[in-house]
């Protein structure tokens, strides 16, 4: 017998069909004689249309009470899964984030969990029920709701079987697993039977949405054992994200291609190159809000620079006008940009042992004619910036090149 943390996402729970294909589901394994807690994402759609509403009143609505808004609902699905497996006769009770207590900090939107209270889930469970938390929310120390950004729910999950100290950690979602990369740009991609917490964390941060970020590092650092599986098929053991490279096995060099189309590149020219230039050029744009990505500075010619940086897309013309201004302000030759850029990465641990991976990258990209204009590196990743309308064509090539299309 296990405790098993399962997150079903919100196409899984879109309709009180899907509703009740999830407790069916759920009730299968506490046959088995596990102890289950269920943590529901909103109904696909619904968080978004719940935004909506806030913005048809204020263009940008009070934090705190757009928290008060989004999070209701969760508290629509944990409340029809828990009548949903009544129905098939078991015991289940639901609670929202803040009655567990999932206590969280004040950041509304965005907050990050402190602590959970596990007392009334583990006297549920030890009674023979199956617990219902709502994913995506808290509470504050003064009880006020807060939610954990968007996709939050996969983080609520993770933090739940990291508090009850879980055997795993299931997300159920609308893919089967982690794939080699976006199935709809190469069809050949595989599905991953195992992904290091390392390779997950550069690939949910590079843009492959399967996990929020958050939830990643959260298992990482707590040591849950999480897997990625689908919520329309019974068969099928998903992804497992592991904690330790399987040194048994012949590591693939490269596990995925990652890519973000939402990448605009700017450039600011001839600032002068002297210590804390780099902070007056980037220190507003923090400021701001905006996330920079990759940065390059050039070698500087006459006492000058150019000096580039990525921004997400939707940041573009916010930082494009403050950079503007900057470069007034440090005498700079001018700003240019291009929003029509994109980043495709690889991704592999086994990187670390294998030299040339970056050279084989360039050389590929280079035949296609595909112009590389910034390059960054971690120990497991390489990312390039490239024209925007290259990149189906870039992942393709870089996928099969590192062999990703032929199983293991
Ligand atoms: N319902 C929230 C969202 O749409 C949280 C989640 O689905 O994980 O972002
Ligand atoms: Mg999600």
């Amino acid at each position: 017998m296990a405790l098993i943390v399962q997150k079903f996402g919100g196409t899984s729970v879109a309709t009180t069909e899907r509703i009740k294909n999830v407790a069916k589901r759920v009730a299968r394994w506490k046959a088995q004689g596990h102890d289950i807690i269920v943590v529901p994402s909103a109904m696909s759609g619904e968080t978004n249309r719940l935004i909506g509403l806030a913005k048809e009143i204020s263009a940008s609505p009070n934090p705190r009470e757009l928290d008060v808004i989004a999070s209701t609902g969760e508290q629509v699905t944990i409340a029809l899964l828990a009548m949903a497996m009544q129905e098939l006769g078991l015991k289940a009770k639901s609670y929202t984030g803040p009655q567990v207590r999932v206590l969280t900090d004040s950041t509304f939107t965005k907050a990050r969990i402190l602590q959970i209270d596990d007392a009334r889930i583990r006297k549920d469970l030890a009674s023979g029920h199956v617990v219902v938390v709502a994913g995506f929310q808290g509470a504050d120390g003064h009880g006020n709701i807060t939610t954990l950004g968007r996709g939050g729910s996969d983080t609520s999950a993770v933090a739940l079987a990291a508090a009850l100290k879980a055997d795993e950690c299931q997300i159920y979602t609308d893919v089967d697993g982690v794939y080699t990369t976006d199935p709809r740009v190469v069809p050949e991609a595989r599905k991953l039977d195992t992904i290091t917490f390392e390779e997950m964390l550069e690939m949910a941060s590079l843009g492959s949405k399967v996990l929020q970020i958050r939830s990643v590092e959260f298992a990482g650092k707590y040591k849950v054992k999480l897997r990625v599986l689908s919520s329309f098929e019974d068969e099928g053991e998903g992804t497992l994200i592991t904690v330790e490279e399987d040194n048994n096995m012949e590591q693939p060099i490269i596990s995925g291609i990652a890519f973000n189309r939402d990448e605009a590149k700017v450039t600011i020219l001839g600032v002068p190159d002297r210590p804390g230039v780099a902070y007056q050029i980037l220190g507003p744009i923090a400021d701001a809000n905006c996330d920079v990505d990759m940065i390059i500075q050039n070698v500087a010619h006459d006492g000058t620079t150019d000096f580039s940086f990525t921004v997400n897309r939707s940041d573009y013309s916010k930082t494009m006008e403050l950079l503007n201004g900057i470069a007034t302000k440090l005498n700079a030759r001018g700003v240019v940009g291009d929003n029509k850029t994109c980043k495709v990465s690889a991704v592999g641990v086994g990187m670390r042992s294998h030299p040339g991976v970056a050279s084989k990258m360039f050389k590929e990209l280079g035949a296609e004619g595909i112009n590389i204009q910034m390059i960054s590196t971690s120990e497991i990743k390489i990312s390039v910036v490239i024209e925007e309308k290259y990149l189906e064509l870039a992942v393709r090539v870089l996928h099969k090149a590192f062999g990703l299309d032929k199983p293991a």
